[in-house]
């Protein structure tokens, strides 16, 4: 998902729009703004792309200097009306508004608590969750929060609002990003990822740090932490596929790591071929990076259909399938005849590649050596990314021999777990290596997951 927000601006609606708009790639399913300030608060929030959702005249009638903003890839709790976010909560006391990106793992066990306790859920997702916690403890508001968020465990990135005020924070391992950007116009904004701020016009402040809740205050930020226990575990994945390329996650440019891992394949991977080619748009960077590395040309091998969505965020495989046919098409005047290098950013369930190897001998390819940016994805990620179960990834229920011989490939090679690490080039407070989550590469899954790894293997 993406999250987006707006503090102190008499154009909260508009830039809230423009900033989800920009972050669309992030989650395709549903779009909510709720924009407020002391005197009022209104939400529209509907099923759909942003801008199907907020119709010119919808936009118009959300007031306030404020507002926060959400994109929907569902996850935990899956799609329907009543999960879409933002939450707004109303009582005589106070109002609260919440956007969510990631996963709480020990959702399960608090919501029983919870509901043992008197609490009545609204919706599955998980997010519902802190509104119920914020109940519970007595306090200032920021008391209340801080105690809220020692009981979660997982991925969370929230932007919430309370009353007039608003707040951004970061779970203690720092998995889902979260930046700060001042606005010309004043007041700041909140993003999910630094390409929404530029699209605002906005200057990148920094980022909310792991285990940090950012108080918006006037002109000023006042940064409390929750705890002291913390790490920096970005997940791989934004820099590898989820950011777009022109984002910067905790410092480091999505493109040009993309470029470092195409790069280091070279070195880890190279065979002879005509041409280097990128499935589009995701694989460009890490394709061209290659190019680069080993002087082989960039070809234009493949083109996409830009009015189809992405093939991955469509929840059932049926509509995966054909969202990968309807997407991409091989461009025979390019590939006929050639030995080609086909890049991609990573093998999920297999459909893309499978796909496009077909595509391209069709097309007339001599040979297709298929290089992925990032190494085989044999476990479930329970941070807020949609592959939850074993099954579902094909990289674990079959060797890299194997599964070259099921996408037809000539060859097949994933980029090196310490490859990926160094391609990406995350530094630790001291200035070491920082590898960030691998879990989905690895099995060492930063935080406690409670029981979702059994039932990973149920479902
Ligand atoms: P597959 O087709 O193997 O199931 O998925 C991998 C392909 O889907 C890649 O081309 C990648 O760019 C794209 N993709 C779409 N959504 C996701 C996602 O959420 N995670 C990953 N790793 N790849 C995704
Ligand atoms: Fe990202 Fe993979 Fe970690 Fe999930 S398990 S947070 S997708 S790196
Ligand atoms: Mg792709």
């Amino acid at each position: 998902c993406g999250i987006f927000g707006i503090y102190n601006n008499s154009d909260a609606n508009i830039l809230t729009y423009y900033g989800l708009h920009s972050l669309q790639h992030r989650g395709q399913e549903a779009a909510g703004i709720i924009t407020f300030d002391s005197e009022q608060v209104m939400v529209h929030k509907g099923e759909g792309l942003v801008a199907d959702v907020f119709p010119s005249s919808t936009l118009e009638k959300l007031q306030g200097s404020g507002a926060i903003g959400h994109v929907r890839y569902s996850t935990a709790g899956g799609s329907g009306y009543e999960n879409v976010q933002p939450f707004l909560y109303r009582s005589n006391k106070e109002t609260i508004g919440i956007a969510h990106n990631g996963n709480i793992v020990n959702a399960t066990m608090l919501r029983d608590q919870l509901e043992e306790n008197g609490s009545i859920f609204q919706a599955t997702s998980d997010t519902e969750i802190l509104a119920h916690l914020l109940k519970k403890y007595h306090g200032t508001f920021i008391e209340r929060l801080i105690q809220s968020l020692n009981d979660l465990d997982g991925a969370f990135a929230f932007i919430v609002l309370h009353n007039d005020t608003l707040y951004a924070m970061r779970d203690k391992n720092g998995l889902r990003p979260l930046s700060v950007a001042k606005l010309p116009g004043g007041g700041f904004a909140v993003s999910s990822e630094t390409c929404a701020f530029d699209i605002v016009g906005g200057t990148f402040i920094r980022d909310i740090e792991p285990g940090e809740i950012v108080a918006f205050s006037g002109d000023k930020l006042v940064s409390h932490y929750y705890s002291t226990a913390t790490e920096h575990d970005m997940c791989m994945m934004e820099y590898v596929y989820f950011s777009r390329p022109d984002s910067a996650i905790e410092g480091v440019n999505v493109h040009t790591a993309r470029k470092r891992t195409g790069a280091e394949l070279f070195l880890e991977s190279h065979v002879d071929a005509d041409i280097v080619v990128g499935v589009p748009d995701s694989s460009t960077s890490a394709a061209i990076g290659y190019a680069e590395a080993s002087h082989i040309p960039y070809e234009m091998g493949l083109v996409k259909n830009r009015y189809v969505g992405r093939t991955f965020i469509q929840p059932t495989q049926a509509l995966r399938e054909r969202g990968v046919r309807m997407k991409l098409s091989a461009v025979r005047a390019i590939v006929e005849g050639k030995k080609i290098i086909l890049i991609d950013d990573s093998i999920v369930r297999g459909t893309t590649s499978r796909r496009i190897v077909e595509l391209l001998k069709t097309a007339g390819a001599l040979e297709v050596h298929v290089r992925i940016a990032s190494p085989p994805i044999k476990f479930p990620c329970f941070y807020g990314v949609d592959t939850s179960t074993f099954d579902e990834l094909i990289s674990n229920r079959m060797d890299v021999a194997t599964l070259c011989e099921t996408i037809g490939a000539d060859s097949l090679v994933f980029l090196s777990e310490e490859g990926l690490v160094k391609a990406i080039g995350r530094k630790t407070a001291d200035g070491g290596k920082c590898g960030g989550c691998m879990a989905c590469f690895t099995g060492k899954f930063p935080t406690a997951v409670y029981d979702e790894l059994d039932n990973a293997n149920k479902i």
